[in-house]
Parts: structure tokens; sequence; C-alpha cells
């Protein structure tokens, strides 16, 4: 009998729990994974929604950048809003405090997607929005726009004029959270899954 293919959540901040269900409709098994041990264990890796930016920092606080990026190459990766930041290849933001130049600044990351994301592109979280990607309800929170994808990404659907759901190979970015509904599994969860069993 072939093994159960596992598919770990990275746990250190943000939505991480509501990936179960999804995986588990899809009959794989699911771990929330924060040690360089758990990454061994798992198929592939979702990179979650949640605040980039902390994110980063508890990765380099526990020291996680080596092994992370190190399992990354021979693994399919997903990141989902935060974690889509986290592994675009450039990713900038605009700051501006009152009687300030809007600046723009640029963000560490793990380049795994040669695109170009602007953080919190879509506005402040009060422009949070839901929207319907490819016939399914997905959440759009303080997401991120992509600005510029390389010409051999697949571009797999857009919303208001620009990319929201990208593949690259192994890897795979949405700006959306599509796991917070309770229709499962997603067709994204479906179209990730399919990358596990295939790598
Ligand atoms: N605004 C967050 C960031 O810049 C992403 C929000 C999310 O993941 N829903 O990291």
């Amino acid at each position: 009998m072939s093994k159960t293919l596992k598919i770990g959540c990275l746990a250190l901040q943000g939505c991480v729990e509501r990936h179960r269900p999804h995986i588990e409709a899809l009959g794989m098994d699911f771990a929330p994974v924060k040690t360089a041990k758990d990454f061994e264990t798992v198929d592939g890796f979702i990179l979650p929604g949640g605040e980039s930016t902390t994110m980063l920092k508890l990765i380099d606080r526990f020291g996680l950048w080596d092994t992370l990026a190190e399992q990354f190459k021979a693994k399919p990766v997903w990141g989902i809003c935060a974690g889509s930041i986290l592994i675009a290849e450039k990713v900038f933001y605009s700051s501006k405090r009152v009687g300030e130049e809007q600046t723009k600044q640029v963000q560490k990351s793990f380049g795994l997607i040669p695109m170009t994301v602007e953080r919190n592109g879509y506005g402040r979280q009060v422009d949070s929005h839901t929207a319907n990607v490819n016939g399914y309800e997905v959440s759009l929170i303080r997401a991120p726009i992509i600005q510029e994808v390389s010409n051999d990404v697949e571009v797999k659907a857009s919303h208001q004029d620009d990319p929201v759901w990208v593949d690259y190979g192994q890897y795979m970015a949405t700006t959306f959270h599509p796991e917070l509904t309770f229709d499962f599994p997603s067709p994204m969860h479906t179209a990730f899954a399919d990358k596990v069993k295939a790598a």
C-alpha cells in the first residue's frame, strides 16, 4: 500500500488549522509544522496567510531560514497571502506617515516564484473583501497585489485584472484565502494536492 502523503502548514503565526478539513477531504494527512525535524516529515508545504513581517521575525528568531530554504528546493510549496509574499522574488510596500512622502521599502523573501508583489496592495483592513475566483468564494484580507509575473509563470485566475492565483512548477501562490469556506476541498487545495502527488 502506498504511504499517505502529508501536507505541512508552517505554524509560527497565521491561519493554520482551517486548512485541515480541506487536506483531509483529499485523503491526505495534515500537520502544523514548526521545527526542522517536523519539516523533514512532510511532502509539501503550505505557507499560510497571516502577517509576513511577523513570520519573518519568527523564522529568524528560531533560526529556521536555511532549513526552510533547503526544504523548499525539494518540495512543493503553496504560499497564501502573507505566504505568497514570503515566496515572491521581489516584495515592496509603500509607507506613508502624516506629513511624509510615500516611500517604497523592500522586504526579504525566499524568492521561489519570479514575480513582484506589493504588500497591502488593495489597501487597509477595511478594504478587505470577498471575491468569486473560478466559481469559488474566497477572501482577500489585507492582501498583496501581484504587480508583475515572469512569462513562464502561469496565471490561473485574476481578480480586478491582477493575477491572484499563479503556478510555477512545484510552486503555487494565491493572494486570497480559500480555506475559510466550509466547502471542502477548495479547488486550490485540490490543485496543490495534485502537485504533491506528482512530486
Ligand atoms: N497584509 C499581510 C502581510 O503583508 C498579509 C495578510 C494576509 O495574509 N491575509 O503580510
